[in-house]
């Protein structure tokens, strides 16, 4: 049932169980500029939380406390307790997850450990299977590890998968939301047919984590992920270039105890005892040796706030209401492009099928930077990724039915004056 006018779409808000959840964030200066947020799947924005708290780490703890706040403020426990509240969000086990260095180094060095248990079963299996569609960084990592591991990267489209998981394989690397299009894989589906083939599966959760439920354990021990990392500045609101996670299935996690593995980047906070400060290195147990050097404690304090956002979901129905949301708001998306930008160049890239779905809508459009930075200056701020690729995200937990209808209305009239034609829509920043 897709709503016909605005009013209508005014009428679904009033009704969003999920929509006092807005309030949490610091969209005042959008709502002042008129301005509709569409891409909180590649920064969430401010939580009104963050800047206080910010200000606390800073002023009182860094300020005054000085070096005592590693103790006093709990810096220490800053990490594991964060770590806690994100295994809530992909359903796993507090003590599965580490908060640490970048979502590129977590599959580092998740990848690394999936690579090494599944190398030590004779004959080694060789090869890392991905999606040549996968996110960059992804890719560079896997094709650099199979190097150092004398395997090599095999890229295959999604529609190949899984068939495509063989006995040459070791680890499958997969992002559960493609970037790009928005596509969802069935993670269930994937980790049962790479250990029915013997393989491992490391998941990329940065398109997902905190936008739809994930369920790491499976309902099975053949659909139980092996390795999975994840990004804290998207849908978890955590501010640019937050701290990532890593999480460690429980039966990788004792193997690696019980024959004493180390991760290849061994630093001192993964040391089973930092402050003894051995001259030689013992892997802590458990996730715990994932942590590198120093956690950035600043950009912690940052990301627990924005970790809060997606818990206080909790009483309004959890991640199944977030996610009911976001499929609602997304279908409106859809079909309000269908009905009201017919014939204006654009294609859908996004599944329709909702459980193939994400939580962004990808449109392709032949000069779609342009139309994007048109867009923008209408005040809808998506995303432009090459080549052709209009990308909005929908986070249920601040977006309006009203801000879709808004959005496809100003779609619309970008494309019908023809205004994205203007020389200035041409010119390309360094971050598109
Ligand atoms: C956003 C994103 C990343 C980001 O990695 P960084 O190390 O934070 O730059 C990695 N992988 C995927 C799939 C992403 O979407």
């Amino acid at each position: 049932m897709t709503p016909e006018t605005r009013e209508a779409c005014e009428a679904l808000d009033r009704g969003d169980v999920v929509a006092p959840l807005r309030a949490q964030f610091a969209l005042d200066a959008a709502d002042a500029a008129d301005l509709i947020y569409l891409d909180g799947n590649s920064l969430g924005p401010l939580p009104r939380a963050t800047l206080a708290r910010v200000r606390q780490v800073v002023d009182e703890e860094w300020g005054e406390g000085l070096i005592r706040s590693w103790n006093t403020a709990g810096w220490v426990d800053l990490a594991p307790r964060i770590a806690g509240k994100i295994a809530r969000l992909i359903g796993a086990g507090a003590e599965e997850v580490a908060v640490a260095d970048s979502t590129s180094v977590n599959v580092f060095k998740a990848l690394a450990a999936a690579l090494r248990i599944a190398q030590a079963d004779a004959p080694p299996r060789r090869v890392v299977l991905s999606e040549r569609g996968n996110f960059p960084t992804d890719l560079y990592i896997a094709d650099t590890l199979a190097q150092q591991h004398g395997a090599r990267l095999r890229l295959e489209d999604a529609d190949h998968l899984p068939a495509a998981i063989d006995d040459e394989t070791a680890v499958v690397l997969l992002t559960h939301v493609d970037y790009r299009t928005g596509r969802m894989h069935d993670m269930a589906a994937i980790s049962r047919a790479a250990h029915a083939a013997g393989a491992l599966v490391v998941w990329d959760l940065a398109h997902s984590a905190g936008a739809v439920p994930i369920a790491l354990h499976g309902d099975a021990a053949d659909t139980a992920a092996d390795f999975a990392v994840g990004c804290g500045y998207k849908y978890l609101n955590g501010g640019p270039g937050a701290p990532a996670f890593v999480w460690a299935h429980p039966r990788h996690l004792r193997r690696m105890d019980a024959e004493g593995w180390r991760q290849p980047l061994a630093g001192w906070f993964g040391h089973a005892d930092p402050f003894a400060l051995e001259t030689g290195y013992r892997p802590a147990p458990g996730i715990a040796r994932f942590q590198c050097g120093t956690p950035p404690v600043v950009s912690l304090a940052a990301l627990e706030c924005g970790v809060d956002t997606v818990l206080a979901a909790d009483a309004v129905g959890g991640l199944d209401a977030v996610r009911r949301k976001s499929l609602a708001l997304t279908d409106l998306f859809i079909a309000l492009v269908d009905a009201r930008c017919a014939g204006l160049g654009l294609s859908l890239v996004t599944p329709r099928e909702p459980s193939h779905r994400g939580s962004q809508v990808s449109l392709a459009h032949a000069d779609g930077h342009a139309v994007v930075q048109a867009l923008i200056a209408r005040g809808v701020v998506g995303d432009f990724r090459a080549p052709d690729i209009l990308r909005f995200g929908f986070t249920a937990l601040y977006t309006r039915f009203v801000d879709v209808w808004d959005a496809a209305d100003r779609l619309r009239q970008v494309l019908e004056s023809g205004e994205w034609r203007d020389e200035r829509f041409r010119v390309r920043a360094a971050v598109t």
